[in-house]
């Protein structure tokens, strides 16, 4: 422990990482991810064809081409530049690409919605999170935050709701709402600012992944990696060994 000697102090702030992290998602694989938004994808075709945006087979080819082409290539960028694109601005680009007949912004946050619904059916909390949840709600001056890069904020408050836990939380923070994703170091200053926090290094950040780990340790968080057991493609190297790993979210309660 005498490495880690600045685990002695009393943190002000605790901000958790959304997927893998306080959730997992069920049977977790690349293929069926895609099978979601594939299926989240044909839901908002279904209701381009109810609002007659989508009148022909050629539209819906283009409209699921052209999505699909963008969605990916978006993607690619983000990691590149840390922006994010959000879904429902996706949606209202593909719309200008394509000359469809405009809709309000209210409507492209539903198309985003449905994209996402399946996506979100399979997002379930992890055994602890919220026993651990309630255990630090107890701290007396504690905030507790989420910091999620996710393209569809709604998506991350709605699971929160309905597995009972947005109460424990003074703030949600997703790329899609801030702009940038993790791990800019920015979206944590602004996370930790939302917490009413000024001094990064009485935050911690719990995440699964580099991401979390480097972003927040470049904007002068502590770091906690939750080593989870599976494993993704493309996963990028933590460089830095002042963090610390544990094996299960309610380890957290032996660090503060
Ligand atoms: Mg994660």
């Amino acid at each position: 422990m005498e490495k880690y000697s600045w685990w002695n102090m009393k943190f002000k702030g605790i901000i958790f990482d959304f997927g893998f992290t306080l959730f997992e998602f069920k049977d977790a694989s690349v293929k069926k991810y895609l099978e979601s938004y594939k299926i989240g994808l044909d839901k908002s075709v279904a209701k381009l064809k109810e609002y007659k945006v989508i009148e022909n087979q050629d539209t819906e080819k283009l409209f699921i081409n052209t999505f699909i082409k963008e969605r990916n290539s978006n993607f690619k960028n983000s990691i590149k530049t840390k922006r994010e694109f959000p879904t429902h601005i996706l949606f209202h680009s593909i719309f200008k690409k394509l000359g469809l007949r405009s809709l309000s912004h209210e409507r492209y946050q539903e198309l985003a919605d449905l994209y996402h619904f399946h996506e979100e059916q399979q997002w379930i909390p992890l055994k602890n999170t919220k026993k651990t949840l309630e255990t630090l709600t107890n701290i007396k001056d504690l905030k507790i935050g989420v910091l999620s890069n996710h393209p569809n904020h709604n998506t991350i408050e709605n699971l929160l709701k309905k597995y009972d836990l947005y109460h424990f939380f003074n703030i949600v923070v997703t790329s899609a709402k801030f702009g940038m994703r993790k791990p800019d170091p920015g979206i944590f200053h602004y996370t930790i600012k939302q917490m009413g926090l000024k001094d990064p290094s009485l935050c911690l950040i719990i995440g699964d992944e580099y991401a979390d780990i480097m972003g927040g340790y470049r904007a002068g968080l502590k770091t906690i990696l939750y080593k989870r057991t599976i494993r993704f493609p493309f996963e990028q190297e933590i460089k830095i060994n002042d963090y610390i790993e544990i094996n299960d979210i309610s380890e957290i309660l032996n660090h503060i």
